[in-house]
């Protein structure tokens, strides 16, 4: 038998271009995933076996360009720069030839043996596009395949060209050789027979890619092969000559003469294979555009969008709240008659069935925040909000691109922490990924939940979204504000592009928001399970035994008048004995120990403690406000039981406090996770800092709240 020959490649692409679908098409369940090396951007491997072959595929991140600049083109490009792909797939957007071909320039000029996949071709051809594929795979030197990567056509073709390249490749160099004008053209020429002699350089992939970003001034290869004073002081002096020649005899900067020379390329490719009647469907886009990113128009029309989500999560989710809710009791009972009654059953009656109860009591709300979510990202309207944004995000110190990570912060920061990898200055990241946690994430919608709806009723809704707006406004204030002291930086230009609306189609505003709502599900599984039992003993233990006076005595003497100014002795006696029990308790002494922080804000020591356990996960906060109030025994639904507490005159607190409550829970230190995820991001300093910076500006601001209320008279 042949002995299997082993090839190795990788998937380049721009993001969105369909790379993970061809990926999941070539390798099917054989793939894992892993990091690259050094960084934590994620990496997925595969493996398939065809015909005599074994091929292990790499998806690189998504990007536009090879300059590494962010820190995902850095992992593809020294990706293929250093683990040395036998070839690259580079998955092409058909709809976009012209914009996805400057990433294939790069290929070019790094010498690699590259597939051109022109993927996305039913969309091509729907908005009838006509790509010549012969002529696209003469000019590049690269053989051209047609694939639809989310109904896997095209798969096996790949493979055969992938084979075939890989069979023939110690054929020279197909590829063309990108010009950027005569004059620079000698230069890099020079340039590439002076890498091609150093010594340094002997490992490197390709001499002329070297030389040319040694141009652009590429800090990453310089570092790389002029740090040895020794080995490349001929190729320093040479290229400062070059440099300095250019810097003579033209004015424009060598890297963007090289930009514009592959764009310029591009131009000419396009030209020559590609014909592009405008669609319908672009003309379609094209006037709803004029109104949804007009510059004035589209943002009323976006807050109105906004607005409507935000009603939806509120009012539809009202009755699966309530099903959910009578469900739970109902759980809870039949839990206390089939379980014997002792410690065993108070921990799973009050601790996991009314933990766990009073946070899946939310997830119809979460789930239709995330059905709206994904509507707006399918449709395309998101990429518009983002266009919309880019202005206003500019003109408060932050990059067009933090609007898409801020966005999805709305449904859960650490996803959107990781999202901040496409930025590009290491500075935009940083300060994005601090102002990321004040957009309130689904998990703090509970909360809200819970309090508009006991204190304002119908008004709810607003309350909510008022909740929301002062997330944003706090943190253009605070983007302002780091910008100017510990923050500041240079901006970097950026395109933003508007992809076509599409009829967001059900199945993948299913997957999408499902995907969501099960790492929701998996949290309330794992740690809120976890922190509901913790924060049950916590509140059970240790238990009195002596108390102040007799209960039992008093109330059995009480009962047997049976009348109704007893009946309501008996109630008195016993809150005040569950009071007893609760402040003997860690958490009643942890109550008492935070009381005099809390106090100023208004809060009692239920909110206090319940407030800490946040920092598990902000979810939490709800259902220790239950298990805190000790509503096991007498509630009947459990949801509806707390809001009654809460507007309880003797137990309760007043609007202004349930809303000075809601400013806290927006704005204090997120939960653990993202905290965790922001250290893995932009290390434990600034882990620090944000932890600190939002602890002090929501006790801060909701000093203010509460205290300002209280003097313009508010209760
Ligand atoms: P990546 O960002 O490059 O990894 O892209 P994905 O594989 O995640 O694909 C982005 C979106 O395009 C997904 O919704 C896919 O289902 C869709 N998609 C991928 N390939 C095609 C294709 O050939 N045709 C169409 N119409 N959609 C595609
Ligand atoms: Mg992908």
């Amino acid at each position: 038998m042949k002995p299997r020959t082993e090839i190795k490649i990788a998937l380049a692409g721009n993001p969105n271009s369909g790379k993970t679908s061809i990926f999941n098409g070539l390798t099917g369940a054989h793939q894992k995933v892993a990091n690259f090396p050094g960084v934590t951007v994620e990496k997925r491997i595969g493996h398939k076996n065809y015909k005599d072959y074994g091929i292990t595929i790499v998806d690189l991140p998504g990007t536009y360009s090879l300059t590494a600049y962010s820190l995902d083109e850095k992992v593809a490009r020294d990706f293929i720069c250093q683990e040395d792909p036998d070839l690259v797939v580079n998955v092409i957007d058909s709809g976009n030839l012209e914009r996805s071909l400057y990433l294939t320039m790069q290929l070019i000029e790094m010498g690699i043996d590259f597939v051109i996949d022109l993927n996305m071709w039913d969309e091509a051809v729907e908005a009838g596009i006509e790509i010549d594929v012969d002529r696209l795979s003469q000019l590049l030197g690269a053989p051209v395949v047609k694939t639809i990567g989310n109904r896997a056509q095209g798969i096996e073709s790949l493979l055969e060209t992938i084979i075939a390249l890989y069979e023939g490749r110690k054929d020279e160099h197909r590829h063309p050789m990108v010009s950027y004008g005569s004059q620079l053209d000698d230069i890099v020429s020079d340039l590439t027979r002076e890498v091609h002699h150093c010594k340094g350089c002997r490992h490197c992939a390709n001499p002329r890619w070297v030389a040319i970003k040694l141009l652009e001034d590429d800090r990453d290869i310089k570092r790389r092969f002029l740090s040895n004073r020794e080995v490349s002081a001929e190729l320093t002096k040479k290229l400062n000559d070059s440099l300095d020649h250019l810097k003579a005899t033209t004015t424009e900067d060598p890297e963007i003469v090289i930009t514009e020379g592959r764009y310029g390329y591009v131009a000419g490719i396009v030209r020559k294979v590609m014909s592009h009647p405008k669609s319908d469907r672009m003309k379609m886009s094209t006037s709803v555009d004029n109104v949804l990113t007009h510059r004035i128009i589209g943002y009323p029309v976006f807050l109105i969008i906004m607005w409507l989500i935000f009603q939806a999560t509120f009012s539809l989710g009202q009755y699966p709240m309530e099903w959910i809710d009578a469900g739970v009791s109902i759980l809870q009972q039949w839990a206390s008659a089939t379980i014997s009654s002792g410690m065993f059953a108070d921990m799973v009656i009050d601790g996991i069935i009314g933990g766990i109860g009073s946070v899946i009591i939310f997830l119809p709300n979460i789930v239709i925040l995330f059905l709206g979510i994904a509507l707006l990202e399918d449709s395309g309207y998101m990429a518009r909000a983002a266009f919309l944004m880019d202005r206003l995000m500019r003109y408060i110190g932050l990059h067009g691109k933090s609007f898409i990570p801020m966005l999805m912060g709305f449904g859960c920061s650490v996803p959107a922490i990781m999202a901040t990898r496409t930025l590009e200055s290491p500075r935009d990241r940083i300060l994005t990924i601090l102002l990321l946690p004040l957009m309130s994430c689904s998990a703090r919608l509970p909360v809200y939940i819970l309090f508009a709806g006991a204190f304002f009723g119908a008004h709810a809704g607003n309350v909510i979204f008022s909740i929301y707006i002062l997330g944003v406004v706090v943190a253009i204030i605070m983007a302002q504000l780091l910008r100017r002291t510990i923050l500041r930086a240079d901006d970097i230009p950026f395109v933003m592009e508007l992809p076509p609306y599409r009829m967001p189609t059900a199945k993948s505003v299913v997957i999408h928001m499902w995907d969501r709502t099960k790492i929701y599900l998996q949290k309330m599984g794992g740690v809120i399970l976890v922190a509901s039992i913790i924060l049950w003993a916590l509140g059970y233990f240790p238990q009195k035994k002596e108390f102040s006076q007799d209960y039992d005595a008093q109330i059995a003497a009480l009962a047997v008048q049976d009348t109704e100014p007893a009946a309501d002795s008996i109630a008195v006696l016993e809150q005040a004995r569950i009071a007893e029990v609760m402040e003997y308790t860690v958490i009643g002494r942890l109550g008492q120990a935070i009381k005099p922080v809390v106090e100023p804000l208004g809060f009692n020591w239920q909110m206090g403690v319940a407030l800490i356990s946040g920092f598990i996960a902000k979810e939490v906060v709800v259902s220790s406000m239950g298990v805190l109030y000790q509503l096991g025994e007498e509630a009947e639904d459990n949801f509806g039981q707390l809001s009654k507490v809460l507007r309880d005159p003797e137990r309760g607190v007043s609007p202004l406090v349930a809303y000075a409550f809601m400013v806290f829970v927006l704005l204090y230190t997120p939960c653990i996770v993202s905290v965790l995820a922001i250290k893995r991001e932009i290390g434990s300093r600034w882990m620090w800092f944000s932890v600190v910076f939002q602890m002090a500006l929501a006790w801060c601001l909701t000093f203010i709240v509460y205290q300002g209320g209280l003097l313009i008279g508010l209760k």
